[in-house]
């Protein structure tokens, strides 16, 4: 188990630009797919940083990792009146680490992209065109698939550094992310 203590989390201007780069990656998520975000995304999935992570949150290498809770709402106890959270859990320690490695990333450009890349991958679980089974293959074709959707809606966004966040994207044979089931 890795002792988080010892980990690097974001400070608190790390927190705010994160926070900024959800709102926006929401927003182009929601435009591009067509939904509202108030309808069926915001109850749906919450985004949480290293110091909000249980241990077993906490992985080495993706930059995160989305885990799918089964939510229930209060007072219901039928089957029903369950539903899907989904938590996209940022891994702070690998995001500082490859920044400090990297000089050309920012953080805002960055986070923009796992984010958006993150909802996506909630979208299409949601949407049953991505499934927990899927086999190492599949898993690595999905991967691609997420890649270049976020690929097409950042493209043509003017961000200061995003040019250097897809380029760096471009060729991806880092980590495949967790996304797992609780
Ligand atoms: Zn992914």
């Amino acid at each position: 188990m890795t002792d988080k203590q010892k980990l690097l989390k974001f400070n608190p201007d790390q927190i705010e630009m994160v926070n900024n780069s959800v709102a926006m990656a929401e927003e182009l998520v929601s435009n591009h797919f067509k939904m509202s975000a108030s309808q069926w995304l915001h109850p749906k999935y919450d985004v949480k940083t290293l110091a909000d992570l249980a241990p077993d949150e906490i992985v080495n290498g993706p930059f995160a990792q989305v885990i799918r809770y089964k939510g229930r709402r209060i007072g219901k106890t039928l089957e029903s009146a369950s539903y899907d959270l989904y938590k996209i859990c940022l891994q702070d320690h690998s995001i500082i680490s490859i920044l400090k490695s990297k000089k050309d990333l920012r953080l805002f450009p960055f986070a923009l992209y796992i984010i958006t890349h993150e909802l996506i991958h909630i979208v299409r679980f949601s949407k049953f065109l991505q499934s927990f089974a899927a086999s190492e293959d599949e898993k690595y074709l999905e991967e691609a698939r997420v890649h270049n959707y976020t690929r097409l809606i950042l493209n043509d966004i003017q961000i200061c550094g995003l040019d250097k966040v897809l380029a760096f994207y471009s060729n991806w044979q880092i980590p495949i992310e967790g996304v797992r089931l609780s």
